[in-house]
């Protein structure tokens, strides 16, 4: 089957009707209080393409917590300010750790293997802090434009019960401050850090607005927020080795495309050139990724031949 004769519905029907059995396996991030209170069993999906096609499947269209898939709107906004400058800052290595370890930040001296784990972003906290005017209203415009739809909001709940028990987050922002990597005040870095975790979207949103790093030939410019088409390149390799926590290579193994998740549950993905993905199932494996979202994914790939390897 080419590309533009693949029948996306069909195939995401397919894929729920394969991992609906897996319904029931894996556990919500009950780490953070109010996540610990959504129903497990939800599953959405949609898929874009770069030619304007949206295919969309079962709750696609119901706002969840994005937690770490806004690294990828926070990452590209201090590229965009800072450009390869932002890597002295925080590294691009994977880290084969937990995205909320504290093991090689205190070995490596207190700079971040790379931006997707929490001590990277919360350092790219601190650049959106030092460097804007507004960081709270900027970030939301940037990816209101991003994903084209201006209801897309923070949960403030969210944080707050999150910063209630985030003493392994504390910690990391922590060290960060004592190395001097962050300019900050720890707790005003913590709480924005944990505000752009606290993003509520659904997969059609998280889709559209992951359409922007499919389509690295198209011009990068949203809401002041500018890439060229290397720099878009880049954050797609970062998302490829980076965007899964420990479980990156397991990842690239089964699915084989750049993306990012969060503990929320999601997932969003990208084919260069010819689609992005959203998906969305609460239940996560051990090492914080969505069960279903990952197994739906590897179908697609498995099932299109559409992978980047
Ligand atoms: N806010 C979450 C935390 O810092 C994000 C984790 C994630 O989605 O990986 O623990």
């Amino acid at each position: 089957m080419t590309s533009d004769s693949m029948d996306y519905q069909k195939i995401l029907e397919g894929i729920y009707s394969a991992v609906e059995p897996l319904k029931g396996v894996g556990k919500v991030a009950d780490y953070i209080p109010a996540l610990a209170l959504v129903a497990p069993d939800k599953f959405g999906m949609c898929i874009n393409t770069i030619d304007g096609d949206v295919y969309l499947i079962n709750d696609a269209c119901e706002r969840f917590s994005i937690q770490s898939i806004s690294k990828v709107f926070t990452l590209a906004m201090c590229l965009s300010l800072k450009g390869e400058a932002l890597w002295n800052r925080v590294g691009k290595e994977p880290s084969g750790t937990a995205f909320n370890s504290l093991v090689q930040l205190e070995v490596e001296n207190g700079i971040p293997r790379n931006p997707f784990m929490n001590a990277g972003a919360l350092v790219l906290a601190d650049i959106l802090l030092t460097s804007l005017e507004d960081p709270e209203q900027e970030f939301l415009a940037f990816v209101r434009e991003l994903c084209g739809s201006e209801s897309v909001d923070y949960n403030r709940e969210v944080a707050l019960s999150e910063r209630k028990c985030a003493y392994l987050n504390a910690a990391i922002v922590n060290m960060l401050k004592y190395h001097k990597t962050i300019e900050c005040d720890v707790e005003r870095v913590l709480q924005f850090y944990l505000l752009t975790c606290s993003l509520e979207m659904n997969c059609k949103e998280l889709a559209q607005a992951f359409l922007a790093f499919a389509n690295h030939k198209k011009t990068f410019s949203y809401a002041g927020v500018s890439l060229t088409s290397s720099q878009v390149k880049r954050m797609n390799a970062v998302m490829q080795t980076c965007g899964f926590y420990d479980e990156a290579g397991e990842f690239s193994y089964l699915v084989g495309l750049p993306g990012k998740s969060g503990v929320g549950g999601g997932i969003a993905a990208i084919y260069p050139l010819r689609y992005s993905v959203a998906v969305w199932s609460p239940r996560l494996n051990a090492k914080g990724n969505s069960v279903m979202g990952m197994k739906a994914l590897e179908l697609l790939t498995t099932e299109t031949a559409e992978s980047i390897f």
